[in-house]
């Protein structure tokens, strides 16, 4: 391969808001025949709209909502900035938290105002156990719609269910097409979320599989075994994605919020905040090899 036609492509590449590491990035870039996809914030916006607050009968949404934001001080997932974001902006004032233990990939746990707090997914906050009754009726509302679901624990006990609208992004059916015609064959779903808000994104972007419920250890398997099957990509927005990225034939970072894990991890960083650049990425370095070649 001629050196010179790489170089060319990386630069077109940062023109286009690509930062590729190097022409190796790129050459390995034009092999990808599987594409996996995070899903949480990479083919979702990350739920910045708060949708709903259940709490039990006992506990007050602002509260709820305070400790919650709180906690999420500690954390740089998507959602985290958003809580915080909500609950300033309804004017509540956050305490700094202690003795912080996040789970990434799942939520977190620590001390506000000498309270435990336990925030995140349902297995994380509940374990197996059922919901209580008024957790029931609202875990039943909004099965149909794209959405994200933060449980908080207070000492213990579930005190607070937060739905957030998670909409696919704009961007997301043009991508998924545009990996296709540039000659990728498997399109894969890894989420950390549950099966059923998996399934709803996953079906209408017609992908070939979907992993859900992965930690981020179990992210690096299914990675590891998609590439020995094939040059694979690995698509990703969170600090929890960051081993997963790493794992890959070519880890792609989206929506670098500077010098983050993620961005450290991958070979290939996204500036934007959106998802086209990774089809533009695979057309860019295709079109290199072919004047390399
Ligand atoms: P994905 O793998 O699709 O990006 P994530 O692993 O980011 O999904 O999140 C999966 C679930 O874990 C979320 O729906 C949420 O319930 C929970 N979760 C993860 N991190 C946090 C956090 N910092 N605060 C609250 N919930 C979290
Ligand atoms: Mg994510």
């Amino acid at each position: 391969a001629a050196p010179v036609a790489f170089i060319g492509g990386v630069s077109r590449a940062a023109r286009a808001g690509i930062l590729m590491k190097g022409s190796a990035a790129l050459e390995a870039l034009a092999q990808i025949r599987t594409a996996i996809f995070d899903k949480t914030g990479t083919l979702t916006l990350g739920g910045a709209e708060l949708i709903e607050i259940d709490v039990a009968p006992d506990r007050q949404a602002d509260e709820v909502l305070r400790l919650l934001a709180s906690l999420e001080q500690a954390s740089h997932h998507v959602l985290a900035d958003s809580i915080v974001r909500i609950a300033r902006r309804r004017k509540l004032t956050l305490s700094q938290p202690c003795d912080v233990r996040e789970h990434r990939g799942e939520g977190l746990k620590g001390l506000v105002n000498g309270m435990s707090v336990a925030a995140g997914s349902r297995p994380l906050v509940l374990g197996g156990g059922p919901l209580p009754g008024w957790a029931e009726s609202a875990e039943k509302r909004h099965r149909s719609a794209q959405v994200l679901r933060v449980f908080v624990a207070l000492d213990g006990r579930l005190a607070g269910i937060f739905t957030f609208g998670d909409a696919i992004r704009e961007d997301a059916i043009e991508t998924v097409g545009a990996l296709r015609a540039v000659g990728v064959t498997r399109i894969v779903m890894l989420t950390g979320d549950d099966s059923a808000a998996a399934e709803k994104v996953s079906a209408s972007l017609k992908f070939d599989a979907v992993f859900a419920d992965a930690t981020p250890a179990g992210k690096v398997e299914t990675v590891k075994v998609e590439k020995a099957t094939a040059p694979t990509m690995m698509v990703g927005d969170g600090i929890n994605d960051a081993p997963a990225l790493a794992a890959a034939t070519v880890g792609v970072a989206l929506g670098a919020r500077g010098g983050t894990a993620s961005s450290e991890a991958a070979d290939v960083v996204v500036l934007t905040d959106s998802l086209q650049p990774v089809a533009e990425a695979l057309r860019i370095a295709m079109r290199t090899r072919g004047i390399a070649l």
